[in-house]
């Protein structure tokens, strides 16, 4: 393969670890009858392998300098569009289309709520993202943060491998793990508002209890919050971190009645 030098401000890090790249495309369940978006192709190495078992591919890559070494790859199955993913109108893709991908770090968080906010979302996920990162999105109550939130109401998350950091060239600094996202259905868009503002108001101080975070957040008095947490029968003594998504869709109702 052309080499081509790595951007470091476009989170360039090559994976070259072939085990790796098949643990991707397995995870991502593909037959002949799938089309997968690919976020960043870089030089294509993962792209090459959807390629081979899927219907469809189309690669999105913001880096001028790579899309003459991808066109390069021989697949009459794989559309590679040069532009920025975060640009990108997802409505354009079929029902029910795949994501695969070895994410550029840097918009990580920006990736995941994209793809799980769309109108047309994906039927599922599969992303090579910074260990911590992968960790906090499928993180349990007492490790949750605004992130895993997010994520975990809008989908099913699973952890998969770990990739080191000296399977990628230039070597990261840190390590990186597989996540996998199954969508789930969505609530309704006036909830989904108050949610986020409920959560967000929650986190903002993690590490005050509910009753004062929830009250500086949502411009509460705290007996407005003790009444609110009563009548979603969440212990006001709890910090954001440890409630439950239940727990914040209690609150959301409570605070939709309002
Ligand atoms: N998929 C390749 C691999 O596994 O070796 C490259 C992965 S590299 C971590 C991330 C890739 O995303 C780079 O090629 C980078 O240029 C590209 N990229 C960065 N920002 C992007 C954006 N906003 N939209 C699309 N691609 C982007």
């Amino acid at each position: 393969m052309e080499s081509a030098r790595a951007k470091k401000s476009l989170g360039q890090n090559w994976l070259r670890d072939e085990a790796a790249l098949n643990y991707i495309v397995q995870q991502a369940d593909l037959d002949d009858s799938d089309f997968v978006l690919e976020i960043g192709p870089g030089r294509g190495a993962l792209t090459q392998k959807l390629a081979e078992v899927s219907s469809q591919v189309l690669a999105i890559e913001i880096d001028q300098d790579l899309i003459a070494i991808l066109n390069k790859i021989q697949a009459h199955n794989l559309k590679i569009e040069q532009g920025d993913f975060l640009q990108f109108n997802l409505d354009q893709l079929p029902a029910g289309y795949k994501v695969a991908a070895n994410v550029p770090y840097y918009i990580t968080s920006k990736i995941v709520q994209k793809l799980l906010t769309a109108e047309n979302r994906p039927s599922k996920i599969v992303l090579l993202v910074q260990k911590e990162v992968a960790q906090r999105l499928a993180a349990g109550p007492g490790e949750y943060s605004v992130l895993g939130i997010s994520a975990q109401v809008y989908a099913q998350v699973e952890l998969g491998v770990i990739v080191p950091a000296e399977s990628f060239e230039p070597v990261p600094k840190v390590d990186s793990q597989v996540v996998i996202l199954n969508p789930k259905n969505r609530f309704n868009i006036k909830n989904e508002k108050v949610f986020f503002r409920a959560v967000k108001a929650g986190f903002s101080e993690r590490r005050k209890k509910l009753r004062s975070s929830l009250a500086g957040g949502l411009h509460l008095s705290k007996p407005e919050v003790e009444d609110l947490l009563k009548r979603a029968r969440v212990n006001s003594d709890l910090r954001a971190q440890d409630l439950s998504i239940s727990d914040w869709l209690k609150i959301t109702d409570q605070l939709s009645k309002n």
